[in-house]
C-alpha cells in the first residue's frame, strides 16, 4: 500500500491491542452511562492518540495524516460508534480551531489539556434555527470592556454535557449572514451556561448536549482568531472534519460485513452455512466491492490533504458516499442475522443505530449533494480562509 510505511503498520498493531485492552471489555458499560470516563482519555493522551495531528510545541506528535487514518479507522473498528465520535470530535472538531488560529496562550492553556487528555472538548455551531445554514445563527457576543458577554443557544453538541471547554460560534456584529461570526472558547462553568442532556437514537456513549447562554462572560483573549472570520474558519475546517466523518463510517462498514461474513459462516440453514446462499453471497460481494472502492478513495484525499490540495469537493464527496453506504451496509449487515440482529446483545444492533447519525452529523447528505454540485455543474471554487 502506497500510503503506509512499516511505522504506521506498527503504529495500527498497538493502538488495535490498546482498543482491545481499553474499549472492548467497557464499551457497554459507557453505552449504559451514557458518556465516557475520564480515564479513558487520560490513557489515550498518554499514548499521544489525542495529539496526532497537532504540534509538538503543546504536546501533540504532529505526524501524516495516515496516523490520524489509521486511529480513525481503529476506533470505529471498536464497534462503538459514540466512542468513536467523541473523540474523533474533540481531536479533529472541537481542537481544530484553536491549532490552527488560537493564540499561544489559548493553545497553552486549553489545547494542551485535551492533548494530554486531561479536558474534553465540544465545538458548538448548529443551533434550534440554525443546523445546515450555519449563516442563519443568532447566538450573539457582544464586547463590554475586555470582555463579550455571550446569548443565546446552541443544540445537539457533542461531548457538550461534559465537557470542560466548547469552541462557541456566535455573532460580534450586527452584520447579516455569513458576515460577523467570530469563534471563542467557553470554559464548561461558566456562570450563565446551562446545559441539558438529550436522549437520542445512537452514540450512547457520547454525550449531546443543549446548550444555553445566559450574559457568559468570554475574557476576550478568548476570542479564537480575528473577529468576524468564524464562517470562514468553519468552512475551512469541515474538510478534515468531513473526511472524519467518512473514515469512521467507511471502517464501521468494514466491520459490519466482517461481522456479518463471521456469522454466515458459522450460521446454517437448510443444511449448510448462510455464506453459500448465492443472493447473499453477491450482496456482500457488491457491499464489499463498494466499501473497498470507497477506501481507495478516502486514502488518496488524505494523501492530496497532506499537498495542502483544495479538497471541497472530494470531503463532500467522500461524507456523501460512506455515510449513506454505512446505513445500506448496516442494514445487510442486520438482516443477515435474521432475529440474532435485532437482539441488544448483538454488536450489529448497536452499530446500524450508531451508523443512522452518519448522513446527519458535519452537514447532511442533501447539502453534500448541493456542494458538490456547485463544485461539478457550476465550476465553484472555493478558497481557503487561511489562503
Ligand atoms: C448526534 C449528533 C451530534 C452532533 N454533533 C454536533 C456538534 O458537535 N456540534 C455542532 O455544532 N452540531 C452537531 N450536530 C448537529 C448537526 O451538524 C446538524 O444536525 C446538521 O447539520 C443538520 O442540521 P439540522 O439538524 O438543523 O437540520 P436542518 O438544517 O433543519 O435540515 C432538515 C432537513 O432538511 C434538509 N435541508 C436543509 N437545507 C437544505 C437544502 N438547502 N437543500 C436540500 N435539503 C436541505 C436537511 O438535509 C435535512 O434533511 C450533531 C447532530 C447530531 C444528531
Amino acid at each position: 500500500m502506497p500510503y503506509f510505511n512499516e511505522e504506521h503498520h506498527l503504529f495500527r498493531e498497538s493502538l488495535s491491542r490498546f482498543v482491545e485492552k481499553e474499549v472492548l471489555p467497557c464499551g457497554k458499560a459507557w453505552e449504559k452511562a451514557g458518556k465516557l470516563p475520564a480515564s479513558i482519555w487520560k490513557k489515550m493522551g498518554d499514548q499521544g492518540y489525542l495529539g496526532l495531528i497537532h504540534e509538538e510545541a503543546y504536546g501533540g506528535l504532529n505526524a501524516d495524516l495516515f496516523y490520524s487514518v489509521i486511529f480513525l479507522e481503529e476506533l470505529a473498528k471498536s464497534t462503538f460508534g459514540g466512542f468513536a465520535g467523541a473523540v474523533a470530535v474533540q481531536e479533529y472538531m472541537a481542537t481544530a480551531h484553536l491549532a490552527k488560529t488560537g493564540s499561544a496562550f489559548l493553545k497553552d492553556k486549553y489545547l494542551r489539556p485535551a492533548i494530554e487528555g486531561l479536558q474534553v472538548a465540544a465545538l458548538a455551531i448548529s443551533e434550534p434555527g440554525a443546523g445546515s445554514n450555519v449563516a442563519a445563527m443568532k447566538t450573539f457576543a457582544r464586547k463590554k470592556g475586555s470582555q463579550y458577554l455571550l446569548s443565546g443557544s446552541k443544540i445537539f453538541i457533542t461531548n457538550g454535557f461534559h465537557a470542560d471547554y466548547i469552541t462557541v460560534a456566535a455573532r460580534t456584529s450586527e452584520e447579516k449572514g455569513t458576515k460577523g461570526i467570530s469563534l471563542f472558547v467557553v470554559e464548561g462553568n461558566s456562570a450563565g451556561l446551562s446545559r441539558n442532556k438529550l436522549e437520542k437514537m445512537g452514540w450512547h456513549s457520547s454525550d449531546t448536549a443543549e446548550l444555553f447562554f445566559d450574559e457568559v462572560k468570554i475574557p476576550q483573549e478568548n476570542l479564537i482568531g480575528e473577529a468576524g472570520q468564524g464562517f470562514y474558519y468553519i468552512m475551512d475546517s469541515f474538510q478534515l472534519e468531513r473526511l472524519a466523518i467518512g473514515i469512521l463510517a467507511s471502517a464501521a462498514s468494514e466491520k459490519m460485513l466482517e461481522l456479518s461474513l463471521d456469522y454466515m459462516n458459522e450460521r446454517n440453514v437448510f443444511g449448510g452455512p448462510l455464506h453459500e446462499i448465492q443472493v447473499l453471497r453477491h450482496q456482500i460481494a457488491r457491499l464489499s466491492a463498494e466499501v473497498s472502492s470507497l477506501k481507495q478513495f478516502i486514502y488518496h484525499t488524505a494523501w492530496l490533504f497532506g499537498q495542502k490540495t483544495n479538497i471541497v469537493k472530494e470531503c463532500a464527496m467522500i461524507k456523501l458516499k460512506a455515510s449513506e453506504l454505512s446505513k445500506q451496509v448496516a442494514d445487510f449487515c442486520l438482516q443477515s442475522f435474521g432475529g440474532y440482529g435485532y437482539m441488544r446483545d448483538y454488536p450489529i444492533e448497536r452499530m446500524f443505530r450508531d451508523a443512522r447519525v452518519n448522513t446527519i452529523i458535519g452537514g447532511t447528505s442533501e447539502i453534500m449533494h448541493e456542494i458538490i454540485a456547485k463544485c461539478v455543474i457550476d465550476k465553484k471554487q472555493y478558497r481557503s480562509a487561511y489562503a
